[in-house]
């Protein structure tokens, strides 16, 4: 006798019941340990952060990481699947602040590392259980069990390994650089962290007289940021351009580009007296004018300047200047801007930045402890009473913000580590070119096009909650060491707690070295490192390789399959490939299916703000995690933007999942009416009614079609071959049979 089945669609009590009998019966652990002699099949899985709740974009990466590696499975492979959590980083250390009610580094010092630590790795698994649930729930099969944990010491020791690889081939460097720089956090921004927080603000700009030096004359510059220039050093022409030098209507002599008179002095013409707005006297290209000299606005930066034996306050020329918008004529204060810094390397102009890391004008100012924006307008009223303000223009701009505080971002020169990436640009490529992006679109396209113009990477942070970066730095002669290991660290330190010591802050900062070279006091430098780094050193790290199971880490790796939003392609994406390109020369993973974001039903990006995010506990309650799978699995490509809403998954519930079902119920109502038990029958091929036969010739296409479609990552397909079959099955053979 069948167990007889319910007809009703309640699919969400019988999932229950599947998910029970899974964990009960352990029978993820017994799928692997029936495997265990099969060939190995290596997923690895992207780490989420338990410190934030799951959403439904969680659940598409985990029905589609979870369909391959099941896929795999059921065709005999051993499929490690090691879950994993990030767990290091800055939204950890802010949601602390915020519990702890601290606002910045310095209160966070104030309350002490040790504590704070401990907070931040209480507060990492908040979200843990409802993970690990959600997991059960969606039928993510994965080890939960013994997951690795990027802030373990056995991990960061990986890690460290990995750091020294890179410092022994020179790639590991410390330098200047002018950064995104959120004052309030007090640490950089990567590129991706600020291309998520621009918004469009109208701010005064100013457009500025530099009294040319010895000569009745001005040159007019233009500047977004009026805060930079008491740091002025420069200013900055296009050699190629024309430049006039005119007679204005305000009585005033001024030097700009020849094409932005009209839009620039236009409004000086009198009407009335019939004067012109401007007489040009004389033209010249920019290269004439290079080296001409003129008086700084202010006096804050002379000393500076002098102290560097530098000179200062001349035209420089550089064809990054153009004629779209301004008087032609460029402001260059080196500290606060890319191609600022640039002219200054060029040109060795002296290095000054009046403004401190907490974004404030410094003592040189009189404008000292004043957040360098809202020093804007102090500074526009002490130009015009200098008389050296021609304009001060409002000015509509896109700026970027901090998307954790909000604060205005600063471009701002830090001290800070890199990874020289554009040494190994061509492996990079190369390795790439290896990999099978599903849709091939995104690793020629976005992801090919960011390593063709890949930059180094900046690694450090300047926070507290991260892997430590291990390079120890003598203050008397500025030596420097990466420490590969717990082993190098206690033979290099001579003290025995260096096998033991927690690898944080501020533990880690109590292990001094002897400088090899004078005998000084070698410190660790303060930094902690990008926690895409964390997450890009799984490959290695979740295996505490190389010092321990060097033999699993070589059996899986590269991984088969990976499986991420599209997001991660400047993310986990990258950090993979660097990493595994660095240390071993080739991709770490084989295969990407590259996942879309999740809209709403009328295509609208989900956010909790608009109230329009679907919680998917309530979506898993109420339509069952089979339905939500199957939706995604044949509603779109993957990597297409997916409208995710009720209507539509009930809908492949009821057609696809209620047919099969309902045709299941018919057959064991039948079967146990006519006492059918099929182990006591033998397929009579020849015999069989021809209905029978085509159902199981449709059945034969059917395995192999989805059986290869699985195999080459083409999931939709696969689900629509499932669809048509039980359409066909329920419609055709069941009615007419
Ligand atoms: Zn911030
Ligand atoms: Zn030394």
């Amino acid at each position: 006798m069948y167990q007889k089945v319910l007809t009703n669609l309640n699919f969400v009590e019988r999932e229950k019941q599947t998910e029970k009998f899974w964990k009960d019966e352990d029978i993820f652990a017994k799928s692997m340990e029936n495997r265990k002699d099969g060939p190995t099949y290596t997923f690895y899985d992207g780490p989420p952060t338990a410190n934030g709740k799951p959403h439904i974009g969680h659940v598409l990466t985990r029905v589609i990481k979870d369909m391959i590696p099941r896929y795999r499975t059921m065709k005999g492979y051993m499929v490690p699947r090691k879950a994993g959590w990030d767990t290091h980083g800055l939204p950890v250390e802010l949601e602390v602040e915020r519990e702890l009610g601290l606002d910045g580094k310095e209160q966070i010092e104030e309350y002490g590392l040790d504590p704070f630590i401990s907070k931040c790795k209480e507060s990492v698994w908040r979200y843990k259980g409802m993970w690990e649930d959600f997991s059960g729930t969606v039928g993510f099969w994965a080890d939960m069990d013994n997951p690795y944990v990027t802030y373990h010491d056995d991990y960061i020791e990986s890690e460290w390994w990995a750091l020294k690889q890179i410092w022994d081939k020179g790639l590991l460097y410390k330098g200047f650089k002018i950064v995104p720089y959120c004052p309030r956090c007090g640490t950089p921004l990567s590129s991706h962290e600020v291309a998520q927080g621009y918004k469009d603000v109208k701010e005064r700009s100013a457009v500025a007289r530099f009294k040319a030096k010895g000569e009745d004359a001005y040159i007019l510059a233009w500047t977004t940021t009026p805060w930079t220039l008491p740091s002025n050093v420069a200013l900055c022409v296009n050699p190629d351009e024309t430049y006039a030098k005119v007679k204005a209507g305000d009585g005033y002599n001024y030097y700009m580009a020849e094409a932005l008179l009209d839009t620039v002095l236009g409004k000086l013409k009198d009407e009335e007296k019939g004067t012109p707005a401007y007489e040009v006297l004389e033209r010249y290209t920019g290269k004439e004018l290079e080296y001409k000299e003129y008086e700084p606005l202010f006096d804050y930066a002379v000393e500076t300047c002098e102290r560097q034996h530098k000179k200062a306050f001349y035209i420089t020329c550089d064809k990054y200047v153009t004629l779209t918008d301004g008087t032609g004529v460029v402001h260059i204060a080196p500290a606060f801007g890319e191609d600022d810094a640039n002219v200054g390397r060029h040109y060795d102009l002296p290095f000054v930045q009046l403004v401190n890391a907490k974004g404030e004008m410094t003592g040189e100012t009189p404008y000292e402890g004043i957040f360098c924006k809202k020093a804007d307008p102090m500074i526009l009223t002490d130009l015009e009473k200098k008389g050296l303000l021609f304009d001060a223009p409002k000015f509509e701009h896109s700026y970027p913000h901090c998307w954790r505080c909000d604060t205005p971002l600063i471009y701002y020169a830090r001290e800070s580590w890199f990874i020289k990436m554009t040494a190994v640009k061509e492996d990079l490529i190369r390795n790439n070119n290896t990999i099978n992006w599903i849709p091939e679109s995104i690793g020629k396209g976005r992801f090919g096009d960011w390593l063709e113009n890949i930059q180094d990477w900046g690694i450090s942070r300047n926070r507290y909650w991260g892997t430590p970066l291990n390079v120890w730095e003598c203050p008397e002669c500025g030596e420097m060491h990466s420490i590969g290991s717990r082993e190098e660290l206690e033979k290099m330190s001579g003290n025995e707690s260096a096998r033991t010591v927690e690898l944080h802050r501020p533990y880690i900062d109590e292990i001094t070295i002897k400088c090899p070279k004078c005998g000084g006091t070698m410190k660790r430098v303060p930094e902690v490192i990008d926690c895409w780094f964390d997450s890009g050193a799984m490959p290695f790290a979740q295996h505490h390789y190389p010092f321990e199971n060097q033999d699993l880490f070589h059996k899986q790796f590269p991984a088969q399959f990976i499986s991420e939003a599209v997001d991660q392609t400047r993310g986990w994406f990258y950090s993979l490939l660097a990493e595994s390109t660095l240390l071993f020369n080739k991709s770490c993973f084989e295969n990407v299916i590259v996942l879309g974001h999740i809209q709403d039903e009328n295509g609208q990006k989900m956010s909790k703000s608009k109230g329009n995010a679907v919680d998917p506990f309530e979506a898993l309650a109420t339509y069952g995690a089979d339905a939500i799978r199957w939706y995604f699995y044949i509603n779109s490509a993957p990597w297409l933007p997916n409208r995710f809403h009720g209507k539509a998954v009930q809908e492949g519930q009821r057609k696809f999942m209620g047919t099969l079902w309902n045709t299941y119920a018919f057959f064991v109502l039948y079967a146990n009416i006519d006492n059918f038990d099929a182990t006591k029958y033998k397929l009579e091929y020849d015999k069989l009614p021809v209905m029978d036969k085509w159902l199981l010739s449709k059945l034969n296409t059917l395995i192999q079609e989805v059986d290869e479609d699985l195999a080459n990552y083409r999931i939709p397909e696969a689900a629509r071959a499932l669809d048509g079959f039980v359409d066909e099955m329920s419609n055709w053979y069941v009615r007419r049979s």
